[in-house]
């Protein structure tokens, strides 16, 4: 590896992937593992989407597209960002790319210098570290707990601003806690960024429609922050296209045109089959996914019962997207099975070993004492592997 750049060499493999991986590589010697690290939904495509990629195919949709997005799709964006958001984003606020995280790249690319801050209050997404590292940024971690459930308060965000810092990411509902951020909850954290004017704010917002208490608020529609929010959406979770790799922001203008020429530059516009079938994903009324949505909130509270009756599985209950995050710090300096646990990556192998049931580490996460588990299975898997979890942790 001295052949390779520092900057790759600094980085650290995605720990979803990771375990994802070690997972296939268990499943392929034979070991019937399910596995509960994964970040995707298990559905199928809505059939009425994948006409709409099958018909493109047809209509001969093969040709490279504009980088920032077909001027059509970008419509539908600026559609459903006034229809679900409340939000008025012109066409040339819109940039369209290849998964929401590659949004995020552009932003983190055409926004930091070197050694600027990036307030990510933890838990956060997994990703948003290394990108932010990738861009030469420097990660902020501002740690919050299950007592406010896994929320960031504005006296957090007030001590966490340097002069140094340029922006502030976090999603909502939250990956990896499930937490959702309440319009009070954001009106309190803009009372702060209002005394900053020199911060930007990305708002991930790509579980939005994986709610179960409702009333998704978007920042940028809070007063004086719509000039300084990103606002990051996709259509990877909400309707389960996650290999299709289409994501977009809304923004200010001279954000979205600093992101096309980047995005020009390293990838081009995102696939073009993809791109025509999010304009029908995205026009359809809402209610034709509720399926995915209720089917969720179901096995939630599955999760919630049964997880709830393991000694030492400490729970909030997670108001949106599909994740549980346990805090499992009293297991830490016990012995189970002859292993002795000293924290939550070793608690995820032991799952892993013991239990044949993968999870995340919290580590990942920013968060080391807590487990991500994703309820992104079928009820009977899900049962199952629980019901093995609390086998393989008895003391
Ligand atoms: N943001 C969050 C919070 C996520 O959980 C994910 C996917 O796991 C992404 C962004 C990236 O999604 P995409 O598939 O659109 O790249």
């Amino acid at each position: 590896s001295n052949h390779l750049s520092d900057r790759i060499n600094s980085m650290a493999t995605s720990a979803t992937l990771a375990m994802a991986a070690k997972t296939r590589e268990l499943k392929n010697q034979g070991k019937d593992i399910i596995g509960l690290s994964l970040g995707e939904p298990d559905f199928n495509i809505p059939e009425f989407i994948k006409e709409a990629a099958k018909q493109a195919i047809d209509d001969n949709f093969s040709s490279y597209s504009p980088v920032d997005g077909y001027a059509d799709l970008k419509q539908a964006i600026a559609n459903k960002f006034k229809r679900d958001n409340g939000l008025d984003y012109g066409l040339n606020q819109i940039v369209v790319s290849t998964g929401a995280k590659q949004s995020l790249a552009n932003i983190a690319m055409v926004i930091l210098n070197k050694g600027d801050e990036v307030i990510l209050p933890a838990p956060y997404w997994v990703s948003y570290s290394d990108i932010v590292k990738l861009a030469e940024g420097v990660p902020v971690e501002v740690p919050t707990s299950i007592d406010t459930d896994f929320k960031m308060t504005p006296e957090q965000l007030e001590k966490a601003i340097t002069p140094k810092t340029k922006m502030i990411w976090y999603s909502s509902p939250c990956n990896p806690s499930g937490s959702v951020y309440s319009k009070e909850e954001l009106e309190g954290l803009a009372v702060v960024l209002r005394k900053h004017p020199g911060i930007y704010i990305v708002s991930d917002e790509i579980y939005e429609h994986i709610n179960y208490v409702g009333g998704h608020v978007s920042i940028a529609g809070i007063d004086g922050m719509y000039d300084r929010t990103i606002t990051v959406n996709g259509v990877s979770k909400a309707f389960a296209m996650t290999g299709w790799r289409i994501g977009y922001i809304g923004g200010p203008e001279f954000i979205a045109k600093a992101c096309t020429k980047y995005q020009g530059q390293n990838t081009s516009g995102a696939n073009a089959i993809a791109q025509r079938a999010t304009i029908t994903a995205l026009e359809a009324p809402v209610d034709k996914i509720k399926f995915m949505i209720d089917e969720f909130h179901k096995r939630r509270d599955i999760v919630l019962e049964l997880l709830g009756k393991i000694d030492g599985f400490n729970l909030n209950v997670p108001d949106g997207a599909f994740y549980v995050f346990p805090n499992i710090s009293s297991f830490f300096g016990k012995t189970l099975r002859g292993t002795t646990i000293n924290n939550a990556s070793e608690f995820a192998i032991y799952l892993l070993e013991q239990a044949n049931v993968a999870t995340v580490t919290g580590e990942a996460f920013g968060n080391p004492n807590c487990i991500r588990i994703s309820y992104a299975a079928s009820e009977k898997e899900l049962r199952e592997a629980i019901a093995r979890i609390a086998e393989a942790v008895k003391s």
